[in-house]
């Protein structure tokens, strides 16, 4: 894996939270996106190299609402930029990793995704993130 492409922070309110984290990183949301395949509204902000996703729900069966009702707001996923998805997503699930898909999906930001079941990973949701 190459990098941490983003860390997701899951949101009650995306325009709050944009204005919060805008306040706090003093930088300004540069994209908000409809990821209606996985129930998600997503905002994006820049800081230096890094990216934060932050995530509200679209609808109340999205994972967003299921993961804010048991945990509240709050990290929900870390993501990591790969070459190839494909070969990555075999090379875990080998190694004995839970994949939530067997394809990659559509993500946001115009990215190939898969997420690892975090309970076969340390209690952490981990995102493959591949340039599409
Ligand atoms: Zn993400």
């Amino acid at each position: 894996m190459n990098k941490i492409e983003h860390i997701g922070i899951a949101v009650t309110n995306l325009k709050a939270a944009g204005n919060l984290y805008e306040k706090l990183l003093n930088t300004t949301v540069y994209k908000i996106e409809d990821v209606a395949s996985e129930g998600v509204k997503t905002a994006f902000l820049q800081t230096g190299p890094n990216k934060i996703e932050l995530l509200e729900a679209s609808n109340p069966d999205s994972p967003i609402a299921k993961f804010i009702a048991k945990k509240g707001e709050g990290i929900h996923h870390i993501a990591f930029e790969v070459d190839d998805i494909i070969a990555e997503m075999a090379r875990l699930k080998n190694e004995g990793f839970v994949l939530l898909s067997d394809e990659p999906k559509k993500g946001a930001d115009n990215k190939l995704v898969c997420f690892v079941h975090p309970k076969s990973a340390g209690g952490v949701l981990v995102e493959l993130v591949q340039e599409s």
